[in-house]
C-alpha cells in the first residue's frame, strides 16, 4: 500500500521512526493509503534542511521570490482538476467544493506576489538635525504550520505563501487524516523554482507537533484547528519563546430578523449549513430567529430542502454534500443528534440512519434540523462539525446579540436583515472576529485578514493579508547619522532634539 512520505530538503523521504496513520476515502469507508508519522529527528532534519536554505532565501530579493509565487501560481491553475481530485478523495467534499476552497488559497499567493510593495518600510527624513530613520521588515527564519482535515488545500495556502515571500523557510505539519495534497503543494513550489529547504512537508500527529512545539531553531508557529489543541499550542509555543497564532473551533450564530428576506435568509443556510456536510469553521450552525413567526417560516422553507440534499460522494456531479470525513467523526455528529433529542430540542428533520446504495461503509449522513434549542443545551454550546443545524428562538434582536456575544466562540457571525440600523448596531457590537450582513460566510478575501475572537483564536495576529506579513516579519528600526564634520561631544542624557 501506498505510503505518504515527508518531504525535506527538496525531496520526499521515507519516514524512518516506524509509526505511520491511516488514510481513508470517506464515501467508501475504505483504507486507500498510509502516512508516515515523523519523530523528533525526522523534524530535527526538516529544521536543518530549513536552516540550512534560510540565509540565501532571505537574502533572495523580494520581487524574485515573488515570481517563484507568480510561477506556482499557473501550477496550481494548470494541475486545478488533479488537486481537486486529491481533496475529494481523502476529504470527501464535493469537486466543486474542493476547487472553490483551491482557489481561495490561490488568492492568497496571489496576495504574495505583492511582497516587494508588503515589505516597504517606513522612511522619515530629520529625525534630528541630520538624523535620518527608517524601518524594515525582515523574516523570522524557520517557521511552522500546522493545518486542520478540512481545508487541506486552503488552509497551507493560508500560512506558507506569504511565509515564504517574507524570506522565511517553511514547515508544513499536514492533517494525518488528509496529508495527500501537501506533497503535492511541494512538488509545485519545486517545480516553480523555489529553492530546496525553503518548503519542507513533515507529516505525523501529536508527536510531530510537540517536536515543532519544543524545536529551538522554529521562530514562529502557525496553526489552525479545534480549539484545545489552538489553546495548547499557543501556551506551549509560548513557553518556548515562539510567536504563536492559534486559530480555534467556532460556533457560528446567524440571527435572522422579521424584514429579512427569508427566500434569501435560507438560501444562505442551506449553503452555509450543509455545504462540505457542516465542516467549515465558518458554517452557520446557529440560526437564531428573532420572534416564533421567522422560526415557523424558515422552518418551513428549509425542512424539504434539507430532506432533500442530494447526499452522495464528492466524485459524483449531482452531489450537493459528502460524506463526513471520518468514522470517528461520524459517530462524534451522531451522538450530539443522540444528545440534543434528549436534551428536549425538536428534531425536525433527521438526518441519522442514510443509507446509500453502493456506499453502504461511506461515513454518509442527511441533513439534520433541531428547532426550539436553548443556550443551556450541550448541542448548542459545543461545536458539531457536522450537518446538523440548530434554530434557537430569540424574543427579540437585544436577545439575540446577547447570544452571540456570551457564547464561548467568536469566529464569525451574521445578521440577515433591511434594516441598516440594526445591521450597522450588529457590527458594531458583536464579539466576534468575521461579521456578515446580509453575507452568511463572511470568509475575508487574501488581502484581509482572518481571524475570530474570544476562544476562537489565541494570539494576537489574524492569518493571511497584512496581518500575515507583520506575523511572519520582525520589525527593525534604524536611525542614521553621516560625518558632517560638526562634533556636538559627548551627551550623558538620553537623546532628545
Ligand atoms: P484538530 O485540532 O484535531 O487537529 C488539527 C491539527 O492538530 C492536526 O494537524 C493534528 O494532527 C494536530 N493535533 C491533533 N491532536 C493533537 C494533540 N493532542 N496534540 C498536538 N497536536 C494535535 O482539528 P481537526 O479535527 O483536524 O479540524 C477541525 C477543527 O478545526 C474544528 O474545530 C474547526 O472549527 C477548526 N478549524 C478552525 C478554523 C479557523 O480558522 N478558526 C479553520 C478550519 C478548521
Amino acid at each position: 500500500m501506498e505510503t505518504i512520505n515527508h518531504f525535506i530538503g527538496g525531496r520526499q523521504v521515507e519516514g524512518t521512526s516506524g509509526r505511520h496513520g491511516d488514510v481513508y476515502n470517506p464515501a467508501l469507508g475504505e483504507l486507500i493509503r498510509r502516512v508516515a508519522f515523523a519523530d523528533e529527528g525526522e523534524l530535527d532534519a526538516a529544521v536543518s534542511a530549513a536552516s540550512q536554505a534560510f540565509p540565501a532565501w532571505a537574502a533572495t530579493p523580494p520581487l524574485r521570490r515573488a515570481r517563484v509565487l507568480f510561477c506556482l501560481k499557473g501550477l496550481i491553475e494548470q494541475h486545478m482538476d488533479e488537486l481537486a481530485a486529491v481533496l475529494t478523495e481523502e476529504h470527501g467534499k464535493t469537486v466543486d467544493d474542493a476547487k472553490g476552497s483551491i482557489t481561495r488559497g490561490l488568492e492568497v499567493v496571489e496576495f504574495a506576489c505583492g511582497i516587494p510593495h508588503l515589505l516597504k518600510g517606513e522612511f522619515s527624513e530629520d529625525v534630528g538635525t541630520g538624523v535620518d530613520s527608517h524601518s524594515v521588515r525582515q523574516p523570522l527564519g524557520v517557521v511552522a504550520g500546522i493545518t486542520p482535515f478540512n481545508f487541506p488545500a486552503m488552509i497551507p495556502l493560508w500560512m506558507s505563501p506569504i511565509a515564504i515571500a517574507c524570506g522565511n523557510c517553511f514547515i508544513l505539519k499536514p492533517s494525518e487524516k488528509d496529508p495527500s495534497f501537501s506533497l503535492r503543494l511541494a512538488d509545485l513550489y519545486k517545480q516553480a523554482g523555489l529553492p530546496d529547504g525553503v518548503f519542507n512537508v513533515v507529516q505525523g500527529d501529536k508527536v510531530a507537533v510537540n517536536a515543532i512545539l519544543h524545536h529551538p531553531n522554529i521562530q514562529a508557529v502557525s496553526f489552525v484547528g479545534s480549539t484545545p489543541i489552538a489553546e495548547y499550542i499557543y501556551h506551549t509555543g509560548c513557553a518556548n519563546n515562539k510567536r504563536v497564532q492559534a486559530l480555534g473551533g467556532a460556533k457560528n450564530h446567524m440571527v435572522v430578523l422579521p424584514d429579512a428576506d427569508m427566500d434569501q435568509a435560507s438560501d444562505a443556510i442551506m449553503g452555509a449549513a450543509y455545504g462540505s456536510a457542516g465542516e467549515r469553521c465558518m458554517a452557520i450552525s446557529v440560526a437564531v430567529a428573532v420572534g416564533d413567526q421567522v422560526a415557523d417560516t424558515l422552518i418551513d422553507k428549509l425542512s424539504p430542502r434539507v430532506r432533500g440534499l442530494k447526499v452522495g460522494p464528492g466524485n459524483d456531479p449531482e452531489t450537493e454534500m459528502g460524506p463526513l470525513n471520518t468514522q470517528e467523526h461520524f459517530d462524534k455528529v451522531m451522538g450530539f443528534i443522540d444528545q440534543g433529542v434528549s436534551e428536549g430540542a425538536e428534531l425536525v428533520v433527521d438526518g441519522r440512519g442514510l443509507n446509500l446504495q453502493g456506499y453502504e461503509n461511506g461515513y454518509f449522513m442527511g441533513g439534520s434540523i433541531f428547532d426550539r434549542v436553548t443556550t443551556e443545551m450541550e448541542i448548542y454550546k459545543k461545536e458539531i462539525f457536522g450537518p446538523v443545524l440548530s434554530v434557537v428562538r430569540a424574543p427579540d434582536y437585544g436577545a439575540a446579540l446577547e447570544m452571540v456575544n456570551t457564547h464561548e466562540f467568536g469566529n464569525g457571525t451574521a445578521i440577515f436583515t433591511r434594516d441598516g440600523d440594526a445591521a450597522r448596531h450588529f457590527a458594531n457590537n458583536t464579539k466576534i472576529g468575521m461579521v456578515g450582513i446580509n453575507v452568511p460566510i463572511p470568509v475575508p478575501m487574501a488581502f484581509h485578514s482572518f481571524g475570530g475572537w474570544k476562544r476562537s483564536l489565541f494570539g494576537d495576529h489574524h492569518m493571511h493579508g497584512p496581518e500575515g506579513v507583520r506575523f511572519y516579519t520582525k520589525l527593525k528600526t534604524m536611525t542614521s547619522r553621516w560625518p558632517t564634520g560638526i562634533r556636538s561631544g559627548a551627551d550623558f542624557s538620553i537623546p532628545t532634539m
